[in-house]
């Protein structure tokens, strides 16, 4: 087995350490470009594919809030009405549950694809990625590209200079407090929420949360950008255990690139690398991909496509930095089948499908009864004794909007209190009722309350009681 020679340099910063790893030592620690840097924007498949991915997912994300259906909204968490809607199914908290087999289905979801793709997810469909892009294009179109932006650095401020920096945090600052305000719209209907905002009404709960997400917003996406995805996601950590010999990442082929030279004399033996540093130009995590699999590395594809640009131009085939195995950059082929990724296959979908099955088996329809703490029991006279309940009543399908409300057991029981529920006026209720027996002499009885939708038929049991115990 022929070895991936070692690079022994970097030329990138010399103040860089060089990890001197070879990449099937695995996931290194990142030797990431220090202090502030400007990403270079690029042009290619990847940019386009990132775009494909990314717009119709902004697209969802500010677009989603403001679709309702029958009147309801399509997706909301809502805290004041112990209601979540997911595609206009209403469930209630205790099908929380559901929530987390959907976490657990969408991190098997992740880890399928980290172990197919190495970070595909990280560099195209995360929401920090994304908007990451979006602010870096704003910076590009306000400020000019990323060779002016790093030599106006060096140069004293001028007013213009100041006007465009103003500008661009101002855009910044706007793209930060829409996305907060959408975001919040997934838990406050969104209609509310802009109506009260642009009226400057919102209460101070609400105005102090979007405050905060605004600012996030802005400090993970305009000023911290990559250092989140290094520092505070654990994804990071552990793709490096997830990782295995056929997982495709973008990898720099050495056998091919190295020895690396700025010029290629005619039959010398250097590769085809001329290391112009286009590629970690146009880095978002400011690595160098030569120096190996690097834990900072997102697999954006950005620096695929300006290496293409560069061979294209050379006219040497593309592909020196390409989505490849180790076992490929080896000269050996890659396995798509493997038990790792098999696994995270089965448990996929069996994750997916108990949560589909999950969502046909929902509550539709909540009950509670509780005795009345303050009577067990009342004698009327010397053959009438009854019971008093408090019942709560919470409809969570919108198709069902009467609730008729009967009881039944051994005995002649009546029941006093309203025996249909509107559920349109109200989707909870908290109702007293009281049942009365006649000459009842068992001193417990079994009592069944049943509550009767157009969808569904609850019974709940409880006991009436003639004496004290
Ligand atoms: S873009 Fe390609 S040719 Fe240029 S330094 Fe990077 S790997 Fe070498
Ligand atoms: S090394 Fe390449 S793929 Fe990795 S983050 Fe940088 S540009 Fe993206």
């Amino acid at each position: 087995m022929e070895k991936i020679p070692v690079i022994q340099d970097s030329a990138l910063d010399p103040g860089m350490t060089t990890d001197k790893k070879p990449a099937s030592s695995g996931c290194a620690q990142s030797p990431a470009r220090s202090g502030k840097f400007h990403v270079r924007l690029t042009e290619g498949r990847f940019q386009n594919l990132r775009r494909y991915i990314s717009w119709p997912l902004l697209a969802l994300f500010f677009g989603l809030v403001w679709v309702e259906l029958d009147g309801h909204p399509l997706l909301l968490f809502s805290f004041e009405h112990h209601q979540i809607i997911l595609f206009g199914h209403a469930l209630s908290w205790r099908d929380l549950s559901l929530l987390a087999g959907l976490l657990i289905a969408s991190a098997c979801l992740l880890f399928f694809l980290a172990v197919a793709w190495g970070r595909v997810w990280c560099g195209f469909a995360c929401p920090q990625s994304i908007w990451t892009w979006l602010f870096i294009r704003i910076e590009d179109l306000v400020e000019g590209r990323a060779n002016k932006r790093a030599r106006q650095d060096l140069e004293p401020l001028t007013a213009h200079r100041l006007a465009r920096r103003a500008t661009k945090h101002l855009l910044w600052v706007f793209l930060a407090l829409a996305t907060a305000l959408t975001f919040t719209g997934y838990f406050v209907p969104v209609r509310e929420l802009f109506s009260q905002a642009m009226q400057l009404d919102l209460s101070a709960a609400v105005s102090g949360w979007i405050l905060i997400m605004a600012g996030l917003t802005y400090l993970n996406a305009g000023l911290v950008r990559e250092k989140i995805c290094l520092h505070a996601c654990p994804y990071a950590r552990f793709q490096g255990v997830m990782f295995d010999d056929h997982t495709l990442t973008v990898s720099y082929d050495a056998r091919r690139g190295e020895p690396r030279a700025h010029q290629r004399k005619g039959g010398d033996s250097s590769g085809d690398c001329i290391d112009c540093q286009l590629c970690v130009q146009v880095c978002p995590a400011g690595i160098d991909i030569r120096d190996g699999l690097q834990a900072a590395c997102i697999d954006c594809g950005a620096c695929i496509d300006a290496c293409d640009n560069v061979m294209s131009k050379l006219n040497r085939p593309k592909g020196l930095v390409r989505f490849a195995s180790e076992a490929q950059l080896r000269g050996m082929s890659s396995r798509l089948l493997r038990p790792r990724l098999a696994g995270y296959g089965v448990a996929m979908t069996l994750a997916f499908a108990a949560v589909l099955y999950g969502f046909t088996e929902t509550t539709q329809l909540l009950v509670e009864i509780r005795r009345d703490r303050g009577s067990m029991f009342r004698k009327v006279d010397q053959h009438t004794v009854c019971n008093v309940y408090q019942v709560k009543v919470e409809g969570y399908s919108q198709e069902q909007r009467f609730i008729q409300v009967s009881i039944s057991g051994k005995g002649d029981f009546t029941l006093f209190g309203r025996t249909q529920i509107d559920l349109t006026e109200d989707s909870a209720y908290w109702l007293p009722y009281r049942v009365c027996a006649q000459n009842q002499t068992q001193p417990a009885t079994e009592l069944t309350f049943t509550f009767t939708g157009e969808l569904v038929s609850v019974s709940k049991d409880t006991t009436f009681l003639t004496r004290s115990f």
